[in-house]
């Protein structure tokens, strides 16, 4: 990855991620004609209690502001900044959570990154509901490691990764989407190719 106006060492190249997943999608088709874009509502008056947004990464803020990105509000109110938006965006203005919703760069004991089903998608989300019957475009999955790899670079990024992957095990203590398979198209992983 080339660069934008960040030093290699020490920032996050959101740039090139957000131009990462300008084209790639899960599916090749649009899946949000089947669920109706279930994962783009307005939450800022979901009244579940907690504020629901999309988490925006280490920098993230700052890149969106400096780019001049004005889509949407960030909130502070946990340990991770917010993105809340009205359920409608500007496709190129659209956060990275959004572009690898419903994946998310696992950082694993083992420290390497795995691109996962995000259990906290489940419940907005068929191709996660669905994950055994619908796999994920290759590109897509890979992708998303890449994204972690990436985020990864930085100590904020990696403990950021270390926090969700955490976050994420909690989730899995009761949906056990890590026990299944990983996001990608099944049948090329049973005949032996090579493995995202
Ligand atoms: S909820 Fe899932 S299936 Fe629906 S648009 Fe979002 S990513 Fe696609
Ligand atoms: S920012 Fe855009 S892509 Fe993300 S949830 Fe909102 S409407 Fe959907």
């Amino acid at each position: 990855m080339s660069n934008n106006s960040c030093n290699y060492t020490d920032c996050t190249r959101f740039s090139e991620l957000y131009a990462l997943f300008e084209r790639l999608t899960p599916l090749a088709a649009d899946c949000g004609t089947v669920c109706g874009g279930a994962c783009c509502r307005d939450l800022s008056h979901s009244g579940e209690g907690a504020p629901s947004g999309m988490l925006l990464f280490p920098g993230e803020e700052a890149f969106r502001r400096e780019r001049g990105l004005e889509d949407g509000v960030v909130l502070h109110r946990g340990t991770e900044p917010l993105f809340v938006c009205l359920g409608a965006c500007r496709r190129e203005q659209r956060p990275l959570s959004c572009r690898i919703f419903p994946l998310f760069p696992a950082l694993g004991a083992d420290g390497r990154i795995r691109a996962v089903y995000d259990p906290r998608a489940w419940r907005v989300c068929p191709l996660v509901r669905e994950h055994r019957h619908v796999p994920l475009q290759r590109a897509f999955v890979r992708a998303v490691r890449a994204a972690g790899r990436e985020i990864a670079r930085t100590g904020e990024g990696r403990d950021f990764l270390a926090r969700q992957a955490e976050e994420i095990r909690e989730f899995n203590r009761f949906l056990r989407l890590d026990g299944e398979r990983p996001p990608i198209c099944r049948k090329a992983v049973e005949r032996g190719a090579q493995r995202t």
